[in-house]
Order: structure tokens, then sequence, then C-alpha cells
């Protein structure tokens, strides 16, 4: 059995790609370290900052949101409740009862209270689920972070869900989206800063901190993810992962470093929305737009 690479006593989890073991104490030790670094190198937020970290219930966003609060940021959490069954209703309870155990702050909004439950709107809309769901969490982050004063929202995208997205980007030539799949979006223009601190750490790595910090997540994944078409290219990367350590990491890394700075941004023109005034590129919002469509229908 390897021996931790801090304290020589027994390792618990051995990272691969680094090479390195490390014991409990010193894995969340080392993990928070990396996490403040990541911080630091993209300029992500200052002690000053306010933050809100979107909470799904899942491994990825509590972890974000436990380190966070141990590194010392000024941190809530925001739960969007989007009325899937079961899994909303477990999701819920477990965001409640983490904050409640750490005494932090957690705002949660129904969206069947403003909209309907996302079961409902899927009956209705011919997009794909996670298109529309994506689209609403995103609006809501935005304005419920302005209205309640946080300059920046933070989400727990890990490597595995980044380095899938660049891969499928890549294989579609999307050039779009790789122009702003960066780990900062920066503030202005009606939107508040938006940060993804957990770009270096695998699914696995913030489980493991997630264990380690004696956080209870959900497992289950939500039941609409099944149809996403990322799923199975994540299982392709992983097994490329598993031949090659460390693939992941630098397939993400390297685009950043070596791609990222040479793609040119051309930014809409944005406005307010004549509804709500969240900026848009039209003169309403695709949010107020599918609103209209479902209040004719429900
Ligand atoms: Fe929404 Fe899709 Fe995520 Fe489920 S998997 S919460 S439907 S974006
Ligand atoms: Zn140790
Ligand atoms: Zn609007």
């Amino acid at each position: 059995m390897k021996k931790c690479y801090k304290c020589e006593t027994k390792a618990l989890v051995y990272l691969p790609q680094y090479r390195i073991a490390f014991c409990k104490e010193h894995y969340i030790e080392w993990y928070l370290r990396r996490l403040q670094h990541t911080i630091d190198e993209f300029k992500m937020f200052k002690k000053e900052d306010k933050i809100l970290v979107a909470v799904s219930g899942g491994k990825d966003s509590l972890s974000l949101l436990d380190a966070l609060y141990k590194l010392g940021y000024e941190v809530a959490g925001f739960h969007i409740y989007l009325g899937i069954g079961d899994y909303s209703e477990k999701s819920r309870v477990v965001c409640e009862e983490f904050a409640k155990k750490r005494s932090l702050k957690l705002y949660i909004i129904d969206i069947s209270q403003y909209l309907a439950s996302i079961p409902k709107i899927d009956e209705l809309e011919k997009r794909p689920t996670c298109s529309f769901c994506g689209q609403i969490k995103r609006y809501y982050m935005n304005s419920f972070a302005k209205q309640n004063g946080y300059n920046v929202v933070a989400t727990g995208h890990n490597l595995d869900d980044e380095s899938t997205t660049l891969l499928l980007n890549i294989l579609n030539w999307n050039i779009e989206y790789l122009i702003r799949q960066k780990p900062v979006l920066s503030e202005g223009e009606g939107f508040v800063r938006k940060v993804k601190p957990l770009l270096k750490f695998t699914e696995k790595e913030n489980a493991i901190y997630a264990l380690f910090s004696d956080i209870n997540y959900i497992e289950e994944e939500c039941p609409f993810s099944k149809n996403a078409t990322s799923i199975h290219y994540k299982k392709i990367l992983s097994l490329i992962e598993e031949k090659s350590p460390g693939t992941k990491l630098r397939f993400y890394l390297d685009f950043l470093r070596k791609l990222q700075p040479h793609l040119k941004e051309e930014k809409p023109k944005f406005m307010a929305c004549t509804i709500c005034g969240e900026p848009t590129v039209s003169q309403v919002c695709s949010f107020c737009k599918l609103k209209e469509r479902l209040s004719k229908i429900l």
C-alpha cells in the first residue's frame, strides 16, 4: 500500500495523473491549496467579492461551496428547485441539511412558482430538456445574484464536464462556443461574473473531497441527463484517461493556454429586455418569450 506523500502514514487516495498518494488530512490540504491556486491563477475573485455558489445537491457544487467557505470567502448557496419529482426533492433536502450544518446562507427558488416545473415545460417545448433547463438556470443565477448584491456566480463544473464540452465543441467545430468556453466570464452589460473554480478537479477528486469532508450529497443523476449526448463522450474521454492518466487535464489546460487566447470574441450588442430588464440581444429576452409561450398553454 502506498504511503502519504506528506506524512508517510498509510495513504487512502492515489492520484495517477500526478503520481501522488495522500492520507485524508493531506488530501484535503492538497485540494484546498490547488483550488486557491486556480482561483488566483485565473483571477476569479478576491476576499472582498460576494460569491453566490449554484448548488444542485451533487458532489461537485457542494464540495465547491464547502471549500470556498473553508478558504474564507464570502459565500452563499443558491439552489433552483426544478420540480423533477423525487430527484428534486432529495436534492433540496441535501442542500438544506448541508447549509444548516455549516450555518451557511442558502437561497432556494422554486421555478414552478414563476414558470412551471421542468417536466411540465418538457411536455410543451420541442427543444431538448437540458437546453431550456440550462437557459432557465442561467437566467435565474444572473438575475438573482444581481438583485441580492452578489457580484460573482460560481458553478461546480469539473474537469470531466469541461473536457467533454471541449471535445464536443471541437468535433462540431463550434467556434462560437469555443470562444466562450472560459473559466471566467467577465461582468458587464447586465451580467455578473461567472466562474468555474473546479475546472482542474475530476468528478472523482470532488467525490473524494466530499467523502473526506462529511458532505452528504445526492448520488443519483437527474433523470433527464440520460438523454444528454455528452454522456457518451464523457465515457470515451474517461477510457482514454484510464490508459494515459493526465490526458483530460492536458487537453483542457492546453486549450486554455494555447488556443483560447487566439480566439477573438465579437460580443453581440446587448440591451435590456423590455419586460424583465435582463440583458438580451433582441427586445424581449428568450426567458420572457418562453414564459409568454407557457402562459398561453398552461
Ligand atoms: Fe436540467 Fe438537464 Fe441538468 Fe436535468 S440534466 S438538471 S434537465 S440541465
Ligand atoms: Zn498525510
Ligand atoms: Zn426578459
